[in-house]
């Protein structure tokens, strides 16, 4: 049995204001292990994203308990927060795309701006060759199609060396095949490094060519499995 890197339990999430209040999450509960790949899947709406955003530290639970590596963490300050997101988590997400007026080189370069330069340039230069995008190193983000973007952001994840890379939809505005070499990318990598990936999609197709495991969101509820993992 392999030590669950984060847990929620009894997770709740309201979003309020002035004149609305969304219970986006009502009990949301899961497990998720070191080295695992897994699908949160749900219809649109259902708290997916929401979930994700609290699993990788960029919003905080209304109710319940966010574990993570045994210790609770459900409640940090914004600083410990982006504390833990920066030493840990990767991110491909439509709202977290890169900088549209930065090269892609750059863009890579942002979250890893503290290591010294021969570093960062080797990761970078090992990222975009992992990715194909070698030769796109110089062009501007917004001049990049958008399977390009997506290969750039999951760039930019492993030149950080996440260790927990979360996805929100990162095969939603690509063709097949890209959405094939995605999938392949996400398999070596978590062959090659272990890292665990959190995936919120609605592609079937994206599911069904990566070993994972699938947890269904309903209306903000993820009954607690109970599985041993
Ligand atoms: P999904 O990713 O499955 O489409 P979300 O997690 O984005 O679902 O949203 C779950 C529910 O919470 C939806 O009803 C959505 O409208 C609402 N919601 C999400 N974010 C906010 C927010 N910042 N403020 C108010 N409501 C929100």
């Amino acid at each position: 049995m392999s030590t669950p890197i984060i847990q929620l339990e009894h997770v709740k999430k309201t979003y309020k204001d002035s004149n609305i209040t969304v219970n986006a999450l009502k009990d949301v509960n899961l497990s998720v292990s070191e080295g695992e790949i897994v699908f949160i899947m749900g219809p649109s709406g259902s708290g997916k994203s929401t979930t994700l955003h609290i699993i990788s530290f960029l919003d905080t639970p209304t109710d319940g308990k966010r574990i993570f590596m045994g210790k609770d963490m459900s409640r940090l300050s914004e600083k410990e927060a982006a504390q833990i997101r920066k030493q840990w988590f990767g991110f491909v997400f439509q709202e977290f795309n890169l900088l549209p007026e930065l090269t892609v080189w750059e863009n890579i370069a942002l979250p890893i701006r503290n290591l010294d330069k021969k570093t960062q340039k080797n990761r970078i230069t090992q990222a975009l060759e992992y990715v194909g995008l070698s030769d796109k190193a110089h062009r501007l983000a917004y001049q990049l199609s958008g399977g390009e973007r997506q290969r750039a952001s999951i760039a930019r994840a492993i030149a950080s060396q996440a260790r927990i890379v979360v996805m929100d939809e990162p095969t939603g505005n690509v063709d097949s095949e890209t959405e094939k070499y995605i999938a392949q990318m996400i398999i070596d990598i978590n062959n090659k490094m272990k890292t665990t990936f959190i995936i919120a999609t609605h592609s079937m197709r994206l599911v069904n060519s990566i070993p994972s495991r699938i947890i269904h969101i309903e209306d903000g509820r993820i009954p607690s499995s109970g599985a041993i993992l």
